[in-house]
């Protein structure tokens, strides 16, 4: 299947000691980590360095138009030449194309960037479903405008939970930390990994760890909650969230495809084929998606729109 070809591919990058994360170059991005319980869960990449060179665009979002998803990326993200960072455009680069603002790098690297990021862009808060959501300007109003059209047929359209929209940094960390530490904790009672390693990766940063983790697991030394697969398909590593960015909510009615077929028609499309209930704030009209370098995914009865490249 497409995710699990993408994952070898990432883990042979990695044997191949390509996942270059280093602190200078590492772009944006961001991915939902959901939970083990999620129906698929969020595979997720992971940082690497961006490189080169610019292609034409600027700004937050040339909307319309004709040209490659490459084309259509803000002019701060460049165009990516390694294989981790196409991994993670593939995977998860739709919201680069958003027409609110989209995040400045495929990989935030700490809470600092984070921050930055988050206070550089207007959003707006509401208690909706007994939640608190925080969002965008743009993507909140049209949520909004969302909720309303669903109200008018009965249908109601909220937050899975308190943490659906807005994270911070240090809750990708959590997140992230929650499936490495006992993974360590068993791998080296186990006998696969020593001692000294578990203590020296424990000690990295979790940007640092994510290289690590993901190279013991191209050996089988998996990470997830259960140890018998990839922590990408459990958590995202730090700092490659959509919700980083205030982009990305997760729906309460991801199951209903009116409700899906509303948001849509405000601009929340899905954009993650392993992650069911998360959807994406793009802010433009389904016909005008193949425009900005995204193509389409049928899976199941789910549409998704993903980047259209290789
Ligand atoms: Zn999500």
């Amino acid at each position: 299947m497409l995710l699990r070809r993408i994952f070898t591919i990432a883990l042979a990058a990695a044997a191949v000691g390509c996942w270059s994360m280093s602190a200078k170059n590492s772009s944006p991005r961001a991915a939902s980590p959901e939970t083990d319980a999620t129906p698929f869960a969020t595979p997720t990449p992971k940082p690497s360095a961006t490189t080169a060179s610019a292609n034409s665009n600027t700004g937050p979002t040339p909307m319309t138009g004709q040209g490659t998803f490459y084309d259509h990326l803000p002019k701060s993200l460049s165009h990516p030449t390694d294989d981790v960072s196409k991994l993670l455009l593939r995977e998860y680069g739709s919201v680069f194309v958003t027409k609110a603002t989209p995040p400045t790098k495929i990989v935030f690297e700490d809470e600092n960037d984070v921050a930055a990021f988050q206070k550089s862009v207007e959003r707006e808060s509401a208690s909706i479903g007994g939640a608190t959501v925080t969002l965008q300007k743009p993507a909140m109003e049209a949520f909004k405008a969302a909720i309303a059209e669903a109200q008018k047929s009965g249908i109601s359209i909220g937050p899975r939970g308190g943490d659906s929209s807005i994270r911070s940094y240090a809750q990708t960390v959590t997140l992230w930390a929650s499936r490495v530490k006992p993974a360590l904790g068993h791998w080296s009672a186990a006998g696969k990994i020593t001692k000294g390693d578990a203590a020296r990766i424990s000690a990295l940063s979790p940007y640092q760890q994510v290289s690590e983790v993901l190279g013991l697991e191209s050996k089988g030394i998996w990470f997830a909650k259960s140890l018998d697969k990839s922590i990408i398909y459990s958590v995202a590593p730090p700092g490659t969230s959509q919700h980083l960015s205030m982009l990305a909510l997760d729906v309460k009615q991801f199951d209903d495809p009116r409700v899906r077929e509303i948001l849509a028609k405000h601009g929340w499309f899905q954009t993650i084929a392993s992650d069911l209930p998360h959807f994406t704030y793009l802010g433009a009209s389904e016909s005008e998606l193949p425009g900005l370098g995204l193509k389409k995914i049928t899976s199941g009865n789910r549409v998704f729109w993903v980047p259209d490249i290789s």
